[in-house]
């Protein structure tokens, strides 16, 4: 009788162990685990570079739930481009592409409203810097962006191009933004060094699609990202910019992801197709490495 007992409570271990097993290789990984295998660590930071003299703080996934940020909703999930100034076909082109790709980017509803003219700007806010013409990025926002959001915008973004400046004592700036507005303005102008040309397109415009996504996406609640190289890594200057990727690492992508709830394989999809179009050959190979670990 006792060893029938000690039998039955042997046979009881051996099938939750089993069970226990069972449920182990049954929980699958998400896809952000799944993906993190692709996110690459960060080097350690040279002179000149964002994080060299700066300690940000990590922000982990709960510090960005706790975060203040922009949440689309039904009615009020658009971002709306702004076109400010007089552009040539090769900036057009940009433009619309930036559109295309925050609309992969972002997977929200993405539209260009009609340009407006570089004559909107008074005199007190334009200035000539080093012979460039430069206009006071503030006035961008609180007197030109801020009043013409849509009513169905979650986001403004503004694109100039002519170059911006933040206060009379700075030389330029590349952007500013209000985040918690969800308004903010771009300038095209340094990405291509003041003369956009076939052969620089492609250059300035990875810049434009990634310095663009990673403003939107400080609106989205989502801060510098320490965790791996990533398009919302900071940035000093333009070689910095160009070296991290347009690509959002796994635990940036988990934090977008869970505001937005798109689906991220059709993400994935989407970018990597917009990738193929524009030939940016490295972002390629990384949407296609990611789309090779989730398949
Ligand atoms: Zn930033
Ligand atoms: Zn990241």
């Amino acid at each position: 009788m006792i060893r029938e007992k000690f039998n039955f409570s042997l046979k009881l271990l051996f099938l939750s162990a089993l069970l226990f097993l069972f449920s182990c290789e049954k929980k699958e990984k998400t896809y952000f685990e799944t993906i993190a295998l692709n996110d690459i660590k960060l080097s350690d930071p040279q002179p000149g570079t964002w994080r060299y003299n700066r300690t940000e703080k990590f922000q982990t996934f709960e510090n960005f739930q706790k975060s203040k940020k922009i949440i689309p909703e039904a009615g009020k999930n658009t971002i709306y481009l702004q076109p400010i100034g007089g552009f040539n076909d090769l900036q057009k082109k940009q433009i619309e592409l930036t559109q295309e790709y925050l609309k992969d980017y972002f997977q929200l509803e993405t539209k260009v409203l009609p340009a407006l003219y570089n004559s909107i700007f008074p005199r007190s806010v334009q200035r000539i810097k080093d012979g460039n013409e430069q206009i006071l990025a503030g006035y961008v926002l609180d007197s030109v962006l801020m009043k013409r959001k849509p009513k169905d915008a979650l986001i403004l973004m503004g694109i100039t191009e002519r170059d911006l400046f933040p206060k009379p004592e700075w030389n330029y700036v590349f952007g500013f933004a209000s985040y918690e507005n969800g308004v903010g303005v771009t300038s095209m102008f340094r990405f291509y060094n003041g003369n956009l040309t076939e052969s620089n397109f492609n250059e300035s415009l990875e810049r434009l699609l990634k310095i663009s996504s990673h403003e939107i996406g400080h609106m989205f609640g989502i801060g510098h990202c320490l965790n791996a190289n990533c398009v919302m890594n900071g940035t000093n200057h333009l070689p910095e910019t160009d070296s991290h990727f347009a690509r959002a690492c796994s635990l940036c992508q988990q934090k977008l992801n869970s505001s937005i709830k798109y689906d991220n394989k059709k993400r994935l999809i989407a970018l990597k197709n917009f990738f193929e179009k524009q030939h940016l050959n490295s972002e390629i190979t990384r949407a296609e490495e990611d789309l090779k670990l989730i398949k």
